[in-house]
Parts: structure tokens; sequence; C-alpha cells
């Protein structure tokens, strides 16, 4: 028998064995995909984090309407740490949020302040969550606009 083994030279290939970065959590909107690669790139993230993608980002893991999301979620930050050793949760949510329309309040989006406080105080729901639940992780929170313009929070 015989077994053929074939390699492909990738000059970005990604290092298994230096372990990832970070988990990024983002929402699903089809709008700001692009977007949220393109910025982790530009920190020179390409292929050194992991990824779930959820809709309303923090909104999705902590609302009470979606809990069944918040189980999955705890479970891929624990699988991510056991297996590529990530060290920190950088949360992308983002502006005229659809989900944040429908699971806190239909008019997020109407009032930019407000829809930043909106978000901030979901973001830290989620940071204390960390804190509890797998401390040592740093949290990271971002507001990203439509332009792909991001806004980071303090913690
Ligand atoms: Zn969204």
């Amino acid at each position: 028998m015989n077994i053929i083994t074939t390699h492909t030279d990738h000059t970005t290939a990604v290092d298994t064995a230096g372990g990832t970065e970070a988990l990024v959590l983002n929402c699903m909107d089809h709008r700001l995909v692009g977007a949220v690669s393109d910025y982790l790139e530009g920190r020179g993230l390409r292929g050194r984090y992991d990824q779930i993608t959820l809709a309303g980002g923090a909104i999705g893991v902590m609302s009470d309407q979606t809990s069944d999301w918040a189980k999955t979620f705890w479970q891929h930050v624990a699988l991510a740490r056991k297996l590529h050793g990530i060290r920190k949760i950088i949360v992308i949510d983002h502006r005229d949020c659809g989900a944040c329309k429908l699971f806190v309040r239909s008019d997020c989006a109407e009032d930019r302040d407000r829809e930043l406080a909106t978000h901030m105080k979901w973001m830290e729901a989620l940071a204390d969550e960390v804190k509890t639940r797998e401390p040592g992780l740093e949290v990271e929170m971002l507001l990203m606009d439509l332009d792909g313009s991001v806004e980071q929070l303090d913690v």
C-alpha cells in the first residue's frame, strides 16, 4: 500500500505549535464579516485567532432569549483555551445590530450615545462572566461601525 503525502508551501501558513492569541466573538451580520476579518488582519492577527460568530455578539451570549447560545459559547471558550492556549477574548459588537433591536430594544440604533452605552453594558456583563467562568482571560471590547471603523471600550 502506497501512501502519498503532498505538501503545499503556504507563505501565510499558520503556526499550529505556537498556539493562538485570542478567541474572537462577533455578530453574524453579513455587512461586517469582511470588515471584521480586515480589522483583525490589520492588527497582525491573521491566522492567529479562533472565532465564534453569534448574532448580537455579547448580546447573543448574555441574553436570556438566547440561553442555548451561551452554553455553546462557553464550551468554545474552554476548548479554545485547552487546545490553543488563548489569552484573551476579543468581543466585536457593532452598530445598527439587528439582534440588539430584536433582543434588547427596538430603538437600539437610533441614538449613537445610547447605542454605545447599551453595547458597553452587555459587553461588560460578558467580561464579568468571563472573570467568573474563565479567570485569567483578558477581555477586549470593541464596537464596530458599519464603515468598519472600531471604537475600543474601556473595561
Ligand atoms: Zn449584529
